[in-house]
């Protein structure tokens, strides 16, 4: 019996794809469950917080730890 994966953005309800376990984007180890779209989706929204914000370790005001579902991380 295998372990039913959940994609952690499920609320948006257009998963896409095989669910599986990744590693947080963050860094922290933390492993996180996505479909492949929203694996995507996560990691274009890491890559743009990257940018525009390369050496903050605040969050801006519209992050949402909720949507991401990794907090901001505290180890930059
Ligand atoms: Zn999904």
């Amino acid at each position: 019996m295998s372990e039913e994966l959940e994609c952690l953005d499920r609320h948006e309800q257009n998963c896409t794809g095989p669910v599986e376990r990744y590693e947080s984007l963050s860094g922290t180890g933390t492993m996180i469950t996505r479909c492949r779209v929203h694996r995507e989706k996560a990691l274009k929204r890491h890559e743009e917080i990257q940018e525009r914000y390369p050496d903050s370790s605040v969050a801006p005001s519209w992050f949402d730890p909720a949507v991401a579902g990794e907090r901001w991380d505290d180890n930059y």
